[in-house]
C-alpha cells in the first residue's frame, strides 16, 4: 500500500465487511455501545445469502420462527412469517425491514468489494482497501463475509462455446428467469439444486439433471406455521428463543437420547415416521447414536432409501437417487418440496455422471460419454468455496505481513472461530472453528455479535486496547475442534465441511461440531476469565495475557454405550493417549 493511499484512508473505529444478517446486527450492536462503525458490502442491498441466492425455489431450511432475529422483542412481535420456511423474497424483505427499522443503511456503503486488509503494527490499525481503491484505516476489522458466499470456480471443458445463457444459482439474475418452452440442463444435486429442480421442471419443456453424487433429502412439509409453534412462541417469546439457542444446532429439534442400536424395530419405525411426517431436519435427532455408530446410521439410511423408493416410480431412478458414498448426516442433508416426485414427470431426466461422465460443453449443450444433450439454458448449482473462500480471497496480512493464506495453508486455524493468532483486532463472525454452518445461522450470528460487542466494549474501557488470540490458545482450540468431530462419522464424507469440493483445498473439518449450546458456554467462560487465551495490549504495554485455553467443556452427555467407539476413534486420531 502506498503512503498516499494510507494518508487518504478514511479513519473509523470499526469496519465491518458484509451486510448480511451478521454485518447488520454487528452495526446495530456497536451503535448501541457508542462504538463507531461502518459497513461495506459488495452487493447493492442488504441480506447477504438472501440477496445473492435468488434461484427459483430458494427458501430457508430451518423454520422461520427460529431463523429470524431474537435480539429485539418489538421486531420479533411485529414481523409475521407467511410460511414455516420463508421463501427468499420474503427473507430479503425481512433483511430490508431490519435495515430500515434500525436505520442501518446510512452506515452501509454498497457496491464496495474489499480486496485488501493489512495490519499496521506501528499505528495499531488495519488499512483496508476496496476494488475501487478506496481506503479505510480502522482499529477493528470485523469480517461478516458469510460462510457460503463465494461460488466455487467450477468450470467445464468447452464451456465458452455454449452460446446460450449459463446461470449460477448463487448469482441468479435479479429480474428472474422464465424457462417456459426451454430445454434446460442443471449440474449439481446439493441443496440449491434440490430446491430449484421442482420449480424449473414445471416451467421447462425438458429438464436434464446431471448428478454426480446423490444427497439425502427430507420433505419440508412447508405450509402454514404449526399452531404448537405459534402458541409456544406467543406465550413465552424469550423462553422460546432461549430453548432454540440452548441446543446443539441452534434450533429445537427434540433430540432423542435413545440409541437406535438398543431400540426395537417397531419403536424405531414409529420414531422415524413421526419425524419424517413433521419434516425438515427433525429426523437428524431421531437417535443419539446416528452420527457415531455405523449400525445406527444404516438404520436411518435404509429408512430414507425406502422413502425415496416410495416417491420415485422408476426403481432404477430411485436407486440412482439413493446416497451410497457417505453416511447420513455427514454431508449437510437437504430439505425439499417435491424433489423426488419431480423425477416422475415425463419432461425430467436424470443423468448419472458416475456411469456416464460429462465430457464437454459445446455449441448445442453438453456431451456425456454416452450422448449429446441439447439445451437452451444451463444452470450450475455447483456449490461454494465454503467458510474460508470469502476470507482468503482478500489480500489479508497480519503482523509482519503474514498472509492469511499462508497461515491457513494446512486448513483454517482460529481461536474459537472468532480470532486468528497474528491478526490482532480482526474478528470473524461464524468463522471456521465455530459452530456456524452446523447450526441455525441466525442464532450463531447473534451469539458471535454479542460476544464481539462485549469484548470491544471491554477494550474501549481500557482506552481501546488491542486484542489478539495467542498462538497457544489457537493451537489448543484447533485440537479441540478435531476432538469434537473425530468421534462422529462426519470426517468420512467428501463434504464441503471438509473442503473436499474445492480442488487443492486442504482437507480439514472446518466447523466446530461440539454444538452451539456447548460453544456458547465456552465463549462465556473465556470472557469471564478475563479473555482467556487472548493477549490484550495498549501500545507496547501488555494489559493482560493468557496463552492457554482451558475452558474445555465437560464431555457432553454421551451415552455410556458409545464410549468405546469414541475412545477408539480419538486414540486412532492421536487425540487421546493409548490405554
Ligand atoms: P453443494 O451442496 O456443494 O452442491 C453442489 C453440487 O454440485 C453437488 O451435487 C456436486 O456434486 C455438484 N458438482 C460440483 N462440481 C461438479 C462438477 N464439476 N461436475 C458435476 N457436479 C458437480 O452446493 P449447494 O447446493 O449450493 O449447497 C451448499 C450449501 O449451501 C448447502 O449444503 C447448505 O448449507 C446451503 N444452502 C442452504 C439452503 C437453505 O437453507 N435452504 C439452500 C441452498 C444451499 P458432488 O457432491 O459430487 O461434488
Amino acid at each position: 500500500m502506498t503512503a498516499s493511499k494510507i494518508q487518504d484512508a478514511q479513519p473509523i473505529d470499526t469496519l465491518i465487511v458484509g451486510a448480511g444478517f451478521a454485518g447488520m446486527y454487528m452495526l446495530h450492536k456497536l451503535r448501541e455501545l457508542g462504538i463507531g462503525a461502518q459497513v461495506v458490502e459488495a452487493g447493492s442491498g442488504v441480506g447477504g445469502t438472501w440477496y445473492w441466492n435468488r434461484y427459483p425455489g430458494a427458501r430457508v431450511d430451518i423454520q422461520s420462527l427460529e431463523y429470524s432475529f431474537g435480539f429485539d422483542a418489538a421486531l420479533e412481535a411485529e414481523w409475521h412469517w407467511s410460511e414455516r420456511y420463508a421463501p427468499q423474497p420474503e427473507l430479503l424483505r425481512y433483511a430490508d425491514h431490519v435495515a430500515d427499522r434500525f436505520d442501518l443503511k446510512r452506515d452501509i456503503q454498497f457496491n464496495t468489494r474489499i480486496t485488501s486488509a493489512h495490519w499496521d503494527n506501528t499505528e495499531g490499525r488495519w488499512l483496508v482497501g476496496s476494488e475501487a481503491d478506496e481506503f479505510w484505516a480502522c482499529r477493528y476489522l470485523i469480517l461478516a463475509t458469510g460462510c457460503l458466499s463465494v461460488p466455487t470456480d467450477v468450470t467445464f471443458p468447452g464451456i465458452e462455446t455454449f452460446p446460450r445463457p449459463i446461470y449460477r444459482t448463487s448469482r441468479w439474475p435479479r429480474e428472474g428467469v422464465d424457462f417456459s418452452g426451454q430445454r434446460v440442463g442443471i449440474i449439481g444435486t446439493g441443496s440449491s439444486a434440490i430446491q430449484s429442480i421442482p420449480i424449473i421442471a414445471e416451467q421447462a419443456v425438458h429438464l436434464t439433471v446431471f448428478q454426480r453424487t446423490p444427497n439425502y433429502s427430507m420433505p419440508a412439509h412447508n405450509g402454514s406455521i404449526p399452531d404448537e409453534d405459534i402458541h409456544a412462541r406467543a406465550s413465552d417469546p424469550r423462553g422460546y428463543r432461549a430453548a432454540s439457542k440452548d441446543t446443539p444446532g441452534g434450533f429445537q429439534n427434540f433430540g432423542n437420547t435413545a440409541l437406535a442400536t438398543q431400540t426395537s424395530p417397531d419403536e424405531i419405525r414409529a420414531e422415524l415416521e413421526r419425524r419424517w411426517a413433521w419434516g425438515g431436519f427433525r429426523i437428524l435427532g431421531a437417535f443419539a447414536d446416528t452420527a457415531i455408530a455405523p449400525a445406527a446410521n444404516r438404520i436411518v439410511h435404509d429408512f430414507i432409501a425406502e422413502k425415496i423408493r416410495e416417491q420415485v416410480a422408476d426403481p432404477a431412478v430411485a436407486e440412482l437417487l439413493t446416497p451410497k458414498d457417505h453416511p447420513f448426516g455427514t454431508k449437510r442433508p437437504c430439505v425439499d418440496t417435491g424433489y423426488y416426485a419431480t423425477f416422475n414427470r415425463p419432461n425430467v431426466e436424470l443423468i448419472d455422471l458416475k456411469s456416464d461422465p460429462l465430457v464437454a460443453f459445446n455449441a448445442g449443450g453438453i456431451t456425456t460419454a454416452k450422448r449429446q444433450h441439447d439445451f437452451d439454458a444451463i444452470v450450475l448449482a455447483t456449490g461454494f468455496d465454503a467458510m474460508t473462500g470469502a476470507i482468503d480471497r482478500i489480500d489479508l496480512r497480519g503482523v509482519g505481513g503474514r498472509k492469511i493464506k499462508d497461515h491457513w495453508a494446512e486448513g483454517p486455524r482460529t481461536y474459537l472461530g472468532l480470532m486468528v493468532a497474528g491478526f490482532p483486532n480482526m474478528f470473524t463472525i461464524t468463522g471456521p472453528g465455530s459452530p456456524s454452518v452446523l447450526t441455525n445461522m441466525i442464532n450463531s450470528i447473534e451469539q458471535h455479535v454479542e460476544w464481539i460487542a462485549e469484548c470491544l466494549a471491554s477494550l474501549a474501557k481500557r482506552q481501546h486496547a488491542s486484542i489478539e488470540a495467542s498462538a497457544e490458545a489457537e493451537t489448543a482450540w484447533c485440537r479441540h475442534v478435531m476432538e469434537a468431530v473425530t468421534p462422529t462419522m462426519m470426517p468420512q464424507a467428501n463434504s464441503w465441511y471438509m473442503g473436499a469440493n474445492v480442488p487443492g483445498k486442504p482437507r480439514m473439518f472446518m466447523p466446530y461440531a461440539g454444538g452451539l449450546h456447548t460453544y456458547t458456554e465456552i465463549c462465556r467462560q473465556v470472557a469471564a476469565k478475563g479473555y482467556e487465551g487472548f493477549v490484550i495490549r495498549n501500545g507496547d504495554s501488555v494489559l493482560s495475557e493468557s496463552h492457554d485455553f482451558t475452558s474445555h467443556p465437560p464431555m457432553p452427555d454421551i451415552p455410556e454405550a458409545l464410549m468405546p467407539i469414541i475412545i477408539e476413534r480419538l486414540m486412532a486420531a492421536g487425540l487421546m493417549p493409548a490405554a
